[in-house]
């Protein structure tokens, strides 16, 4: 018999909030502003045992569920209309073993969480470049990041995870243990299973250099040549990628220059300090740099530098595309939308996937896209909501422009709701495994509230 909401308060170890209840507004936000939704109920979960009352309460009263890690799904899945959400933000614990080199996470950790805790070790492993946004719908989707290059993507670094299943039940998912989900984790998102804890492998990784340099636009086609260039054979410490972005008003850039558009090239260097300038020399002897902020930090710092670009309850709308070469055609297509970008919260990036995440054959993990050199998101964020149709429209057109340039598929994790009929793209050859997994660990699609893979 299926469990009432009132069993459902009882069983649970957190706190069960419906529309009634004080504080339901803010438990049903996400992230993305834009997003608006009212569940019939949000678990917030403190333990497993309460991820699986979440699961088992969706399944038997026939309920969509939604599962909530970090919450920066630009789509809202981790909230849903008449739902149930699984809230795993209360779990947020990171443990470390230095000596095995190795870290947990529960599955409500965010970024921030996962490197200060690794950090004090001297360790890492390739995570966001926001330390906000979740560890596990992160590495679920793929993980891109400034450590892409030297370790591959977050999930090439996911030795196992503890996963509550349609069932109810609690699997550990490994290379020994559930192998086929384990798989099918590795790239398919929340489509599985729901992950309490990720155990990540590490390594060392301390203080890098690296951060922002400013171009002027008149300079962005040598600029970003020149990437495409050097990105092809750099040293695999290396991470970096190009941006369009508006100056926002920082101190170390003049302030007359504050609110004009830039070509930003932002760098990650783990390798020794000495050398890490000779990676830069040739793009410092291509142009002038407007302004930087460049030198040597701790890991955590790069990857908490841009949070403020990017506070929670901005509007979202972003397009994102596989790209196997950055043809002097692309090229001219990023120059021609990339400098309309119109907010200052709003980006492009172009992000290198080549290095050690292309010594994974394509079909070891569901992440299907291995011959990709690079990873193009068009990240559409503003405050105002009145502005929703000028900034989906530069989204879009520049999508449109860039579409034909790029892979047919892209990087679920950088998509939009209104994606879902490029996912058998985006898992190309992997696609039919895909959906007989589901087929096995959810035959009846309780997972659904994701880029969806049918059973
Ligand atoms: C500001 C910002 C910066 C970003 N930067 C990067 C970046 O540098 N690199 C990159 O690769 N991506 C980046 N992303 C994209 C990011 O990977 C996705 O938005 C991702 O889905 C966020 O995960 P989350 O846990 O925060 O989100 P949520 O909204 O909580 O979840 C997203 C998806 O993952 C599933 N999920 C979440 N937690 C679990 C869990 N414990 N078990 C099972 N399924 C779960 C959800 O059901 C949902 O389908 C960024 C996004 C934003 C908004």
């Amino acid at each position: 018999m299926a469990t009432s909401i009132e069993q459902l308060r009882q069983q649970a170890h957190g706190q069960v909030v419906t529309s009634t209840d004080e504080g339901y507004d803010e438990a049903r936000a996400v992230y993305n502003a834009m997003i608006d939704r009212r569940p019939s109920a949000v678990v917030r979960c403190v333990d497993t045992d309460d991820i699986v009352a979440a699961v088992n309460f969706a399944r038997d009263n026939d309920l969509a569920l939604a599962v909530r890690g970090g919450g920066h799904s630009v789509p809202g899945f981790g909230t849903v209309d008449d739902g149930v959400v699984a809230d795993l933000s209360g779990m947020r614990r990171v443990d470390v073993d230095a000596g095995a080199k190795t870290a947990r996470a529960q599955g409500g950790a965010t970024w921030g969480d996962f490197n200060d805790a690794t950090n004090a070790f001297g360790l890492a492993t390739t995570g966001g470049i926001i330390s906000t946004t979740g560890v596990a719908g992160l590495t679920l989707g793929g993980g891109i990041g400034y450590l892409t290059r030297g370790c591959g993507l977050s999930l090439d670094n996911l030795a196992s995870a503890e996963v509550v299943t349609a069932d109810g039940k609690v699997l550990t998912a490994s290379e020994r243990e559930h192998e086929d989900l384990f798989w099918a984790m590795r790239g398919g998102g929340g489509n599985f299973g729901v992950a309490a804890s990720l155990e990540f492998r590490l390594q060392p990784v301390n203080e890098i250099y690296g951060g922002p340099m400013f171009f002027e636009l008149a300079n962005a086609g040598d600029v970003l040549r020149w990437y495409r260039d050097f990105i092809a054979n750099a040293p695999e410490r290396f991470g970096g990628f190009p941006a369009f972005q508006i100056a926002p008003p920082l101190p170390f850039i003049p302030e007359e220059r504050h609110g004009d558009t830039f070509l930003a090239f932002v760098s990650c260097w783990t390798g020794p300090v000495n050398d890490a300038e000779n990676n830069l020399k040739p793009l410092r002897d291509l142009a002038p740099v407007v302004a930087e902020h460049v030198g040597p930090m701790p890991y955590p710092a790069l990857n908490s530098a841009f949070d403020a670009l990017v506070p929670p309850g901005l509007q979202h709308y972003w397009k994102a595309n596989f790209v196997k070469e950055l043809t002097d055609d692309a090229i001219a297509a990023h120059l021609e939308h990339g400098p309309k970008v119109p907010a200052v919260n709003s980006t492009v990036h172009i992000y290198p996937i080549n290095g050690a995440a292309q010594r994974v054959a394509s079909d070891e993990t569901a992440f299907a896209y291995r011959e990709a050199n690079f990873a193009t998101v068009i990240a559409g964020m503003w405050p105002d909501p009145d502005a929703n149709e000028a900034n989906t429209a530069w989204v879009r057109d520049y999508a449109a422009a860039t579409a034909p340039l790029s892979e047919e598929g892209g990087y679920i994790n950088f998509m939009s709701g209104d994606d879902q009929d490029r996912i058998k793209a985006n898992y190309k050859g992997n696609y039919d495994r895909l959906v007989e997994v589901k087929r096995t660990y959810d035959p009846s699609n309780l997972f659904r509230v994701n880029q969806n893979i049918k059973p």
